[in-house]
């Protein structure tokens, strides 16, 4: 293999006999077969990464360890990395490589808050009481990418293929916190394929609107200033923050009934005061807004400061708002997706072993879903739904947006789980998130050797975005001139478990894995009465 097949096969393919392309396929082939190969000689370092982030377990803009984890291997690994990118302290990009195509790799490092929760344990049981947790299950996804990565490095410097590796972390993505960062940052501005990794049940990829079942937000915190007074001795000198708080909650509730079916919001009260009897001068409360596309997204983002700017007027108190996430509803490159597709069929699911299938049931029976057990089939590539009704949101879609982009759903979860809850992070950190993340790797780096070697895939995903998903929509970000990624959020929160989360920490030097240093026998479920 030589630098000129990638050339050949576009320039002078047309003019060249069958038996000449019938080779450079063979060529591709066996350079899969290679990948495959090597992924499977680093299954131990795949699960290393896999149980390390987990045991990090760091909430939005505060995955500090994780980052300083990632990058070390990627330096280690040869890859130069750039750290602190668009103002974010643990966003980073790893590149390696020159010249074209430019294939990024994207995948989330954040956690849920108080989703600690034993590996191989199929009941509720945190390591650390309150403590945040993968209950995403996040940890798996730069284990994907960065087994998938080193292995091309190894097979790009071999066989001399020309062409650029980046590496990007999803921070804060649970906040829809920095995405749209990077984007205006330009960090996407020259890459020509996105291949994003997300932990999933299934083995699946999608292309348009997929399932139907995403949304676009914006996430905005509203403040509210008032007048403090003794709230018994001269309640009518206070003017009450917390007041206009709550009046803004009811005006959003009634108004709920008129919106369209296709909206989901949601709040939570981040500060209603300090006691009673002070009336509050200051509370706040963080909503996220989400429709099916920018024009409804906007709308309700409008109608939020209007509700506002109501409340302020009813109680007599001020308020301002922040910007602190969005998200375009992510749309996905359907000339990726077939391509990703054959080489989630080649590498086919997991064997799942007896232990796995028993901790997937027991957990099943535990929340109350069907006890089917894990998926034993990869999922075909299915007609997107003609009608998205919407659901959670990423913030992957504003990079969907501005370059070819698929979302590869990798097999290293179990079916039926509620999602953002400790039942998510069950698996983990067990063969079953192993298994699933080597799985994935393979489909990673066989769709980027599919995209390094053949220019014309390239040029056939850009030819969809231009002419399909962008010819009557364009993008423009959520993101004013002065919105700035809210890095400060999970702070406080951070600092009060780190000195847990610590001793906690996976030491591979000390054991195999994870489930052995937690001295968890795998899987423990609940004995049958
Ligand atoms: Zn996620």
């Amino acid at each position: 293999m030589r630098a000129c097949l990638a050339v050949w096969i576009v320039g002078c393919g047309l003019f060249l006999a069958g038996p000449a392309v019938a080779q450079e396929a063979a060529a591709l082939a066996g350079l899969k077969q290679q990948a495959i190969q090597e992924i499977d000689k680093r299954q131990t370092f795949t699960q290393q990464m896999v149980d390390q982030i987990f045991s990090y377990s760091e909430l939005g803009f505060q995955e500090v360890e994780t980052s300083r984890y990632v990058t070390g291997i990627l330096e280690k690994n040869g890859f130069t990395v750039e750290r602190g990118i668009a103002g974010i302290p643990t966003a980073w990009v790893a590149s390696y490589g020159s010249g074209k195509p430019v294939i990024a790799f994207v995948t989330d490092i954040d956690c849920i808050p108080r989703a600690s929760q034993k590996p191989g344990v199929a009941y509720h049981s945190p390591i650390i009481e309150g403590a945040p947790g993968h209950g995403e299950g996040h940890n798996a996804g730069m284990a994907v990418q960065v087994t998938a990565a080193i292995v091309l490095k190894k097979l790009m410097q071999e066989h001399h293929i020309t062409g650029s590796l980046r590496i990007f972390p999803g921070v804060a993505e649970e906040l829809l916190g920095t995405k749209a960062f990077l984007v205006r940052a330009g960090y996407f501005k020259d890459v020509d394929t996105v291949l994003g990794a997300h932990v999933e049940s299934e083995f699946s990829t999608a292309y348009s609107t997929g399932n139907g079942e995403w949304s676009g937000l914006v996430s905005v915190q509203y403040f509210f200033h008032g007048r403090a007074a003794h709230s018994a001795g001269a309640p009518w000198s206070g003017r009450s923050a917390l007041d206009a708080v709550e009046l803004m909650d009811v005006g959003w509730n009634f108004r709920r009934e008129h919106l369209r079916l296709q909206q989901r919001s949601h709040y939570v009260i981040m500060n209603g005061g300090d006691q009673p009897n002070v009336v509050p001068s200051e509370a706040s409360v963080w909503y996220y807004f989400r429709e099916l596309d920018y024009p409804h997204i906007k709308e309700l983002y409008d109608l939020g400061n209007t509700m506002a700017t109501a409340a302020t007027m009813m109680t007599s108190t001020t308020a301002d708002h922040r910007l602190v996430g969005s998200a375009w509803p992510p749309f996905f490159n359907k000339v990726i997706a077939e391509t990703q597709q054959k080489n989630i069929e080649a590498v086919g699911m997991p064997m799942w072993s007896e232990a796995d299938q028993q901790l997937a049931k027991a957990l099943q029976k535990e929340i109350g879903e069907k006890v089917d057990g894990l998926k034993l089939n990869v999922e075909p590539l299915k007609e997107p739904v003609k009608q998205p009704k919407g659901g959670g949101s990423d913030d992957v879609g504003d990079i969907s947006w501005n370059v070819p982009m698929t979302y590869l759903m990798y097999p290293a979860n179990i079916p039926h789980l509620p999602g953002h809850s400790w039942a998510n992070g069950v698996a983990m950190a067990t063969p079953i998130a192993h298994k699933g993340s080597t799985a994935g790797a393979k489909v990673q780096a066989m769709t980027a050797l599919d995209f390094l070697l053949q220019p014309a895939l390239v040029e056939a995903a850009w030819d969809y975005f231009h002419k399909v998903q962008t010819k009557d929509v364009h993008y423009e970000s959520f993101l004013g001139p002065d919105d700035k990624p809210a890095t400060e959020t999970n702070r406080e929160k951070m600092e009060r478990f780190v000195p847990e989360l610590q001793k906690f920490y996976y030491d591979p030097t000390r054991y195999k894995t994870y489930l052995e240093q937690l001295g968890i026998t795998y899987p423990t479920v609940k004995a049958r009465p």
